[in-house]
């Protein structure tokens, strides 16, 4: 274990303190590597070469910026074996799967490398004469972005990317348990011409160095992924100083299958949906709500399907869900099947930890006949973990899908054009799916939700202008 991922601050590299394991969540035996934290000072001064490389970044060229994106994303792209096994290794995601990902993230940093080089802007003529409007986008300022594990290459580069591409300078905190693929990003963007202070990496714990951030008077905007009870907090906190935020929260999507639907292609979509990634997404399906006149043949079919998934070492082909990312998630997954049994529901498959050649986090994925009004049902577990309802007919489908506080994505499974454009139409969701998993999303076009899934705006495509920039409307008079 020779491995140890430090920090970047104002262009130098910070071992911080101790030795903290960066643990293999398929084998406990053998961790990654390890890594240093930082603390509230530390944290204070990455602000601080934050704000005073502010001034020069923000008039940098759309060139230079596009220049710096394009070499991030074509390393990573070129890397993406080496920097998905370390992710595989590190989160626990299938190889195909981790190795999809590092690609998507260059992808990511290429897509802004264009954006750069279109900053949008308006002209238009005076309600006055002899007056000219423009309306035009200008950086908003420092960034702090707070990302969390699930993702650890995409998330941070859906953050980082159009944050440098818009002309603003960063922190970025990871979550604490995949600081090597931060590390691996920080190191990859130290060497890719950005002056000193415009990136900056801080490794630490989200009560020290993530209060640290959002706590600075220098940050101008923080943009959050992760659970909804930090992300409710941080708004609140947020509000207090009117810190611009975007903020990405949980969900409990809702996949609604339909008599009419293929029943083959529903179950794929169910599986996909509900255990891919262990469940660790915040658009899992991890409600599955089927028409009372295929529940059960719907349920039989998932039983016969899940009997059937490889759970073990992601890095072992053939393997199809990897271990849980963590033991404090493992423990929550375990606590939430106690709810479900607790509650009555009737358990359908898994429900147990897996044994692997080596120890780890590795939990069977697990079905249940639940109840709507069950835990299992009504709260983010984020784990392999789905609930099975039962729907008298399409508009009761309809009403358990939106019987939820969260509101990220929403699925449907249907040959009925009218259902699915019915469905597209009335989910209380930010994204809808036609005939797909809940997962998997397109990088190019906007991400997020509503309710207590969201708040500010979209992320990714074009819409993430919206929150890397402030709108300047300027008056002319010859
Ligand atoms: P999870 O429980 O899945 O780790 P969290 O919402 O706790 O989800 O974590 C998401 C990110 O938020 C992580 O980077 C974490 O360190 C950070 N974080 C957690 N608590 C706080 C906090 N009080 N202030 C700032 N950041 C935090």
């Amino acid at each position: 274990m020779s491995r140890r991922f430090s920090s970047y601050i104002a262009g130098q590299w910070i071992e911080g303190e101790g030795g903290h394991a960066d643990e293999n969540p398929s084998d406990l035996a053998t961790p990654v590597g390890e890594y240093g934290v930082v603390d509230a000072a530390h944290t204070a001064q990455a602000v601080e070469a934050a704000a005073a490389a502010l001034p020069k970044w923000a008039f940098s060229t759309p060139q230079q910026r596009a220049d710096v994106l394009d070499f991030v994303g074509s390393e990573i792209l070129a890397r993406k074996e080496e920097l998905g096994r370390l992710l595989a290794m590190e989160e626990g995601k299938t190889l195909p799967e981790s190795i999809g990902e590092a690609a998507r993230a260059g992808q990511i940093f290429k897509f802004f490398a264009g954006e750069a080089l279109r900053i949008p802007g308006e002209k238009l003529a005076s309600t006055r004469p002899g007056v000219d409007v423009e309306i035009t986008r200008e950086p908003v300022g420092v960034v702090g972005i707070i990302a969390p594990w699930n993702f650890p290459l995409a998330i941070p580069a859906w953050k980082i990317a159009p944050a440098l591409a818009y002309g603003n300078t960063v922190v970025f905190k990871p979550a604490e348990i995949v600081p090597g693929c931060a590390w691996a990003l920080a190191d990859i963007l130290s060497r890719a011409g950005l002056p000193e202070g415009v990136f900056n990496l801080v490794l630490g714990g989200g009560r020290t160095v993530g209060q640290a951030l959002v706590a600075h008077p220098r940050l101008d905007a923080l943009t959050f992924t992760g659970s909804a009870p930090t992300g409710h907090a941080l708004l609140r906190q947020a509000a207090e100083r009117a810190l611009k935020v975007q903020m990405e929260m949980g969900g409990k999507n809702p996949l609604v299958v339909l008599a009419d639907a293929d029943l083959d292609k529903a179950v794929e979509c169910a599986v996909n949906g509900a255990y891919f990634s262990t469940g660790q997404r915040c658009t899992a399906s991890s409600r599955l709500i089927v028409e009372n006149a295929v529940y059960d043949e719907f349920a039989a079919r998932m039983q016969a399907r899940l009997a059937k998934v490889r759970v073990g070492d992601p890095l072992e082909p053939g393997v199809d869900i990897g271990p849980v990312a963590s033991g404090a998630q493992l423990d929550t997954d375990l606590a939430y099947i106690e709810a479900g049994h607790a509650d009555g529901a009737e358990l359908l498959a898994g429900g147990e930890q897996v044994e692997w050649k080596t120890p780890g986090h590795f939990l069977a994925p697990t079905l249940f006949a639940a109840k709507p009004s069950d835990r299992i049902a009504r709260e983010e577990i984020f784990g392999p973990v789905a609930a099975l309802l039962r729907a008298d007919d399409y508009e009761h489908a309809l009403a358990l899908a939106n019987d939820t506080e969260f509101g990220l994505c929403a699925g449907i499974c249907t040959n009925s054009l009218k259902h699915a454009t019915h469905f597209k139409r009335n989910a209380q969701a930010g994204m809808v799916m036609v005939n797909l998993p809940t997962a998997g999303v397109d990088p190019h076009v906007p991400f997020g939700g509503r309710k207590a899934s969201s708040y500010g705006p979209r992320e990714q495509g074009r819409y993430a202008v919206e929150f890397y920039t402030t709108v300047k409307t300027a008056y002319t008079s010859a």
